[in-house]
Order: structure tokens, then sequence, then C-alpha cells
């Protein structure tokens, strides 16, 4: 991997002067300094789409990462495939490893009630981590007011192995996503007006009340609030890390 440009200092003091940069100017700047290793994740819901807007206009061929965790709503990956084609995106679907097939088809019905954060890391943590390994740079869409994770990320953050995550629409509410999908009639997920403000896996994504918090029905009633793309699980590499219960460690091959 080739190294940063810039030093941790650097990338501190840039992040500090990005507080008050709008989006587009931060977007702006990470392309010029990282292409072509530098990607952009999207969910591909309603919310999603003015970060897609702004990136695909400054750099039209920009690589758009989709988790695709065989667990969607058809709804989600027809507006994904219909905005692709309409907009010329270059997306890319990330795809659980071959190894985890058999497992995932066995277990996929219960697996997300059962234990939705080793679902979520083979589903999505584990291919993120794999479709940026080589990247330098990695555009999200995360918000300091979604979740409480959130509220303490920066603009700039370095990765484990010098990768370079770039948030920035930190600082944007939803009041502004608002204006801005308005003000370039920006199209809407299909089911956003049966009241799901926020789309993840099917099974785990309940409509919300008027009223309730925009995220309040991911993981309802669960206590889980995040995947963990943007939480420490990013950190961990091994399924003990996320699951300390497997104890691996009495799986080795004995001596002969
Ligand atoms: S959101 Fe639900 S179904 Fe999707 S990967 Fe996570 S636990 Fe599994």
């Amino acid at each position: 991997m080739t190294a940063l440009p810039f030093d941790p200092e650097e990338i501190r003091r840039l992040s500090q002067k990005f507080e008050t940069a709008s989006p587009q100017a931060i977007i702006a700047w990470a392309v010029e300094a990282f292409w072509p290793d530098i990607a952009i994740s999207s969910s591909f819901q309603t919310h999603s789409l003015p970060l897609l807007h702004m990136a695909i206009h400054i750099r039209r061929d920009i690589r758009i990462l989709f988790l695709e965790t065989g667990m969607h709503f058809w709804e989600t990956l027809f507006f994904r495939e219909t905005l692709e084609m309409k907009w010329n995106l270059n997306v890319v679907d990330l795809r659980p490893d071959d190894r985890w097939n058999n497992f995932l088809q066995l277990h996929w019905r219960e697996l997300p009630h059962q234990d939705p954060n080793l679902c979520c890391y083979l589903r999505k943590v584990q291919p993120m981590q794999k479709a940026l390994e080589g990247m330098r740079a990695w555009i999200t869409g995360i918000r300091r007011d979604q979740t409480r994770e959130r509220a303490a990320a920066q603009i700039l953050e370095i990765l484990p192995e010098g990768l370079l995550k770039i948030n920035p629409l930190l600082n944007w509410t939803e009041a502004e996503i608002e204006a801005y999908r308005k003000k370039y009639d920006l199209p809407e997920h299909p089911l956003y007006a049966k009241g799901y403000l926020s789309i993840g896996c099917a099974p785990c994504t309940l409509p919300v009340k008027p009223g309730e918090p925009v995220r309040s029905g991911r993981w309802a009633g669960s206590g889980k609030t995040e995947c963990g793309l943007h939480t420490e699980m990013f950190k961990d590499r091994s399924l003990t890390d996320i699951h300390p219960s497997l104890d691996l460690g009495q799986l080795d091959t004995p001596e002969p």
C-alpha cells in the first residue's frame, strides 16, 4: 500500500479545518489527493443520494461500493439498479466471502436475530475490509446527528493500515439533507413514503412512525444501533475479535 501523503498531525489539522468546509470541498480535496485509490460507500437509500450526487459531479467514474448482503428489500436492489443505469454509476457489489456461503445459507433466517453482530460482520464488515485493501481513502456518508458513535467521529480518520476515512457530511443535519434532495429533485427509495426513513437489510429494518427518530427502525428493540462499519468492529480482523466465546485456540493442530 502506498504511504499516506500526510502525516497524522497534518491529517488532524486538515480535519479541524474541514469542520467549516462544504462537503463538496472535502470530496474534491480527497479525489485530488487520492485518485485513483479512493472509493465511496453507499447504501442506496433516500438519504444516501446527496453524497452520491455530490461525488459524481466531482468525479463521474468514482468507485461506489455497495454491500450486497443478500438480505436487502427487493425495492433497494431495484432502486440501486435503476440509479446505476440512470446516473451511469460505477457501482461495485460487495458480497460475503465464499467460505461463508453454506453457513449463511443454512442460517440466513435466524442469524440476523440471534447474532446480528456476527451476521453484520460476515455480510458487511469483512466484505468492506476486503474491498478497501489497497485503497488509500474511503468516503462515507455518516453524520454526527445519527448515532452516539457517529457523534464522536472526525471528518478525517486514519484507520489501521493507513486507510483514510473521510466523512464529508459529518456536520450536516437531516434538514440539510432534505433541502439538498429538494434542490436537485433527487429520487426517493420506493419504501421511503411507507415510513422506511432509514433502510438496511430487510430482517433488521422497520418503518418508523411520524416523529420517531429516523434510525429507530434499525435493529429495533435489540439495543444495536450500528452494523460495525463505523465502530471499533471495523478494526477487527478475525472472528475471535468479535466473538471471544469462539475459542479457536482449541482447534490448533496438535503436535504429531
Ligand atoms: S443488518 Fe441484519 S441482516 Fe443485514 S447483515 Fe446486519 S444483522 Fe445481518
